[in-house]
């Protein structure tokens, strides 16, 4: 799945889908990388995937790891196993980033091409079947050796891979190329990129859009950008309400970050976001919360004696 976090409603996220795809390159079907790594485009280009889910065939041998496997389209499956056939190459490693799926739909097109395969598809948190792999893990053929680097909160299961040879992290769709991605859990997400950033690779492969030449300055911009939310959140905090109770609500924080905004696109877009970062902020312990009037008001926690006194639950 790739979403630009601003896109906030189907219309909005279409009119900057059409921007993007003034600017955003063509990926061709199949293409060599580099001398280890091949790209197989999924084939399933659309409002929330790019150009469509990049799957990766690793390594230089006639044993080969592949990463990820597409939604599910036909085309992918005729060219992954066109690929195979043509160069002789046998999957000894199927890797999947995590369950969306977008990801892992073409698995039952690689059982059908071989059925052998069932023993060797590997996820964090299998399904029934598959194997598990543990962050650390490496998976090695001729040519590349890749290690696995668990970064859940995009989605429960997400791993990104190193691979050793190139000095690359495969960023899955916790960072894409193009646009920014979105995150089931901040905190976790937060967390993961951090990691992700001291694992030190200068190149990445992403999930979704082109080659990322310059890593760690797309890490930077990432880590910088959800920083920049988070102290716009705070000082929000840190501001008296208009309405005279203590603390803010998500609508009233809102307001205050955006003005007065589409309604709707706020409470489908906007509200979810910035719930997600008092949920992290309160994981940090630098805010509480307090029900007042039945609405879920929101402050920090050095915000001074008499509110800390109305502070029902401090989340932790
Ligand atoms: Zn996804």
């Amino acid at each position: 799945m790739a979403r630009n976090i601003g896109a906030t409603n189907t219309n909005m996220f279409k009119d900057w889908l059409s921007k993007q795809k003034q600017t955003i390159p063509e990926i061709p079907d199949v293409e060599k990388v580099t001398d280890r790594v091949v790209r197989i485009l999924g084939g399933n280009a659309g409002e929330m995937q790019l150009q469509g889910t990049n799957t990766y065939l690793i390594g230089t041998g006639a044993r080969r790891i592949l990463l990820d496997s597409g939604e599910g389209m036909a085309s992918w499956a005729e060219n992954i196993t066109a690929y195979l056939r043509d160069h002789q190459i046998e999957l000894v490693y199927v890797l999947l980033s995590h369950w969306h799926g977008d990801h892992t739909g073409g698995v039952p097109d690689l059982l059908e091409y071989d059925p052998s395969l069932a023993s060797r598809i590997y996820k964090h948190t299998p399904d029934a079947g598959q194997r598990p792999i543990r962050d650390g893990q490496t998976f090695t053929v001729e040519g590349a050796t890749v290690r696995a680097l668990f970064t859940p909160g995009h989605s429960i299961d997400h791993m990104c891979f190193v691979l050793e040879e190139e000095n690359a992290l495969f960023t899955g769709d916790n960072v894409l190329g193009h646009g920014f991605s979105v995150e089931e859990d901040l905190g976790e997400y937060y967390r993961s990129l951090c990691k992700m950033r001291d694992a030190g690779c200068a190149l990445g492969y992403p999930a979704h859009g082109t080659v990322i030449a310059n890593l760690p300055a797309k890490m930077d911009m990432y880590i910088r950008r959800k920083e920049h939310r988070e102290r716009s959140v705070v000082d929000t905090l840190r501001r008296r309400s208009d309405t005279g109770l203590p603390g803010h609500t998500v609508k009233e924080v809102v307001r205050a970050l955006h003005g007065d905004i589409n309604s709707e696109v706020a409470a489908q877009g906007i509200e979810p976001n910035i719930a997600q970062v008092l949920k992290k902020l309160a994981e940090d312990r630098l805010v509480g919360f307090t029900n007042v009037k039945g609405s879920r008001r929101w402050f920090l926690k050095d915000c001074g004696s008499a509110l800390k006194s109305t502070l029902i639950r401090a989340v932790a």
